[in-house]
């Protein structure tokens, strides 16, 4: 992915990128006009609590639902947001979208919502948080802002800094997708990060016999344990999956297993019938 800063959106482009250079502009436009075409929806994923399967909190995961191109997938738009900045007028949608949403649930339930690094490195970030929560009347405790490791790649300062402030206000701060980055562990030395969201592919690894993958889940769980920070294991989708996360000893789980990604309502239902999401 291109990631060159300075420069204009048009030299942004790897060339490896230029055969497809047409198509990328036609779905660049079609991005540029999707929040105003309302075509851009937030769907929830459960999170539960490992030891008893009680539902913690809700990841926000965006949907794009092209009328030109149909449904695009967020490994597709979100790179293309990213590289053409349009992840910063998108993800403040949101934002404000996931607080008005997460308002509605019951007490303890937070929400958590995907920050890019350049939305996190536009200055004033922090105020675009403090006001989705007045607007919305969301308690600060209640938003968990998840980064991955990128983020500190490019300035490393400035997105200590944002997330301090974030952190500041009451809100908790998530390492997303932990161990496929260039994982340096001075970024828990330096931030007090609530969760260390183990990436999928380390479960699905260790479910599959990858003693490598076994060993680093261990590593990250006892590490997190020593730094008073919390683990999710993202990706769960079988019972033998849960049983190993379970064993060893992560403290929440998302996956498929316990639900996947579903529309606001269907979330709020969830929430309505429950309060605690399939027997753990
Ligand atoms: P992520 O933040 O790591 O989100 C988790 C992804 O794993 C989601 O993919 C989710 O649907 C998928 N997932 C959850 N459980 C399972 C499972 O059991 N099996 C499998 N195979 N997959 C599972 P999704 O929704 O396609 O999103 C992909 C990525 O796009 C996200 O990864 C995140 O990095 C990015 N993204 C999504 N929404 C936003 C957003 O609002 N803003 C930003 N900046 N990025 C977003
Ligand atoms: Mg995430
Ligand atoms: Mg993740
Ligand atoms: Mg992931």
């Amino acid at each position: 992915r291109a990631k060159d800063e300075g420069g204009g959106i048009h030299c942004r482009y790897e060339p490896s990128l230029h055969a497809n250079a047409e198509e990328r502009r036609k779905l660049e436009l079609a991005l540029r006009n999707a929040i105003g075409k309302q075509e851009l929806r937030l769907h929830y994923q459960p999170v539960v609590d490992a030891k008893n399967g009680t539902l913690v909190s809700f990841e926000a995961l965006l949907r794009w639902q092209s009328k030109d191109h149909g449904f695009v997938s967020p490994g597709k738009f979100i790179p293309l947001a990213e590289d053409t900045r349009l992840i910063v007028p998108i993800g403040e949608w949101v934002l404000y979208e996931a607080c008005r949403e997460a308002v509605r649930w019951p007490g303890e339930i937070k929400v958590g919502v995907n920050v890019s690094g350049e939305q996190l490195l536009e200055p004033g970030f922090s105020t675009n948080v403090v006001r989705a929560l007045v607007d919305s009347g969301l308690p600060p405790y209640r938003l968990e802002v998840e980064v991955t490791e990128s983020i500190f790649l490019r300035d490393a300062r400035t997105a200590r800094q944002t997330l301090e402030e974030i952190m500041a206000l009451g809100c908790s701060v998530a390492l997303d997708d932990f161990g496929t980055g260039y994982s340096s562990l001075g970024y828990l030395r330096a931030l007090r990060f609530s969760t260390i969201k183990v990436d999928r592919t380390f479960v699905q690894g260790a479910a599959q016999g990858s003693v490598e993958s076994l060993a680093i889940i261990r590593a990250v769980v006892a590490m997190a344990d020593s730094l008073g920070m919390t683990t999710t294991a993202e990706g769960a989708e079988t019972a033998e999956e849960v049983a190993l996360i379970k064993n060893l000893g992560c403290t929440k789980i998302q996956g498929y297993y316990f639900g996947r990604p579903m529309e606001a309502d269907e979330a709020l239902k969830l929430i309505g019938r429950k309060g605690r999401v399939a027997a753990a």
